[in-house]
């Protein structure tokens, strides 16, 4: 698991300046949470061969009397999640009594603690930090986020102690398809696993590798062999009555990216809340094959049940590629179905189609429907290839495609969809232009 910094102080002092200074490299995801934890944001970076996760807490104010329930609110829950925190300061605005009253908490906390003092452009640092030896953190760290000096030295040695991780890390195929069952607390994730463990003709190895931090759970179903990737812990509690671990979203993000398949599960009785849209977005961003499972369908009154598929269908268009099943995971009713669309999603995403084919079906699209004329020319797309999987990217070379209308692309992405039966899979697309 990537190291997790949680960034903490007062609003002001530059934490979102330092978090998107840090999450700025290509493949740095953003997922922000706002109805989950009001104002935490997280991010992945990179620095050198190391990956990095950090957590944007938003502020405490210390204005607040209760500084404990404002830290409560989503500071100590960032802090909770993180390997190391970052306690920031500003040297421009010296220390404040807020700083202090954060700086207490930090001390009794078992986590590894920086004190950064950022805004040092434009001071001489030794007297800028002289004030924050006081905190009792340890060495104050001048930087300047928006500058960024100093910042890189900082990271480099805050992740000293953390093994470098191979980037681009792709989940392995070899021990079957790697499910993710992912969803906000209570939607019925815990059971729904148990679920799947639980059935028929299941067999699950009761050596649950940890190859890597994430708890894998292999399994076979029907002679097929299945990774679950565990969010919800469940593997850790001795039954099923005993308590959950906590809801984690680092955990989440991180099963997301260790999956080829997530089942994000909704919950009918609670309906769909910002939290599920959140994270489903977060799911098509990381480009990860989708199967949607509504779960609680049952003893549902009609009406809730209509509104809930309304509700779906106004709120959740832009995941219309996923298979949606309407289960109960407390019954097992329609559960078994979910793998058939795992299968499909799976097969989807990492699917190849030869130069030859995806051509063809951009000839064919083009002489159904041409391309528009821009400044009297007509935009020429000419050949299509396989530019990668999981998902799959189409690549189409022509003249003039940076001018084409979206429209168009959506007819594109349309056709490619429906004549390769792509399902449960975002798909991208690359325009480029040749001479
Ligand atoms: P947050 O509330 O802690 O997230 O703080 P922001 O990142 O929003 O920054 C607050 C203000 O401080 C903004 O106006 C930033 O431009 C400014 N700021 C951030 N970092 C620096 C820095 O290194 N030097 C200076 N001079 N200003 C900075
Ligand atoms: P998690 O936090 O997402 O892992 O959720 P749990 O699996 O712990 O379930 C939360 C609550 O919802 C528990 O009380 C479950 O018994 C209940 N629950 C889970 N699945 C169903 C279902 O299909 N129908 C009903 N009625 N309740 C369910």
């Amino acid at each position: 698991m990537n190291p997790v910094i949680a960034l903490v102080g007062r609003p002001n002092v530059g934490k979102s300046t330092l978090f998107n200074r840090l999450t700025r490299s290509r493949d740095a995801l953003v997922a922000d949470f706002p109805g989950l934890t009001r104002d935490r944001k997280y991010g992945n970076g990179q620095l050198g061969d190391k990956t990095y996760t950090v957590i944007d807490t938003g502020g405490i104010s210390g204005d607040e009397d209760g500084i404990d329930a404002a830290m409560a609110e989503q500071s100590l829950v960032a802090i909770d999640e993180a390997d190391i925190v970052l306690f920031m300061v500003d040297a421009r605005a010296g220390l404040n009594v807020a700083d202090e009253a954060i700086a207490n908490h930090l001390r009794v906390n078992q986590k590894k603690t920086w004190l950064v003092v950022n805004k040092t452009d434009g001071l001489e640092e030794h007297s800028a930090m002289a004030d924050f030896w006081t905190l009792g953190l340890g060495d104050p760290h001048p930087i300047a986020a928006a500058h960024g000096r100093n910042v890189t030295t900082l990271i480099d040695e805050v992740l000293a102690p953390f093994p470098e991780r191979e980037d681009g890390y792709v989940p392995a195929t070899d021990k079957g398809i790697r499910i993710g069952v992912i969803g906000r607390p209570n939607v019925g994730k815990s059971t729904l696993v148990n679920r799947l463990l639980g059935e028929e003709r299941v067999v699950v190895f009761d050596e649950a590798g940890t190859t890597r931090d994430a708890i894998e759970i292999p399994f076979e179903r029907r002679g097929r062999p299945y990774v679950l990737v565990d969010t919800a812990g469940v593997r850790r509690r001795k039954n099923i009555s005993q308590i959950a671990e906590k809801f984690s979203i680092v955990k989440t993000l991180e099963a997301i990216k260790e999956c080829h398949v997530a089942i994000m599960v909704l919950d009918a009785r609670g309906g769909l809340v910002e939290q599920d849209l959140h994270l489903l977005d977060y799911v098509l961003t990381s480009g990860r094959a989708l199967v949607l499972a509504v779960n609680k369908w049952d003893g549902l009154e009609s009406e809730q049940r209509e509104k809930m598929r309304a509700d779906i269908k106004r709120r959740l268009g832009f995941a219309d590629y996923a298979d949606l099943h309407f289960i109960s995971a407390l019954h097992g009713t329609a559960v078994g179905d979910l793998y058939p669309s795992v299968e499909r999603a799976f097969k989807a995403a990492t699917g190849r189609w030869s130069t030859n084919r995806l051509t063809t079906i951009l000839q064919d699209a083009v002489s159904e429907h041409q391309p528009p004329l821009v400044h009297g020319r007509r935009i020429k797309l000419r050949m299509a290839h396989q530019g990668g999987t999981n998902p799959p990217i189409i690549v189409v070379h022509g003249n003039q495609t940076g001018s084409l209308p979206e429209a168009y692309k959506r007819f594109l992405t349309n056709t490619f969809r429906k004549v390769l039966k792509v399902r449960g899979t975002p798909m991208r697309f690359e325009f480029r232009s040749g001479a």
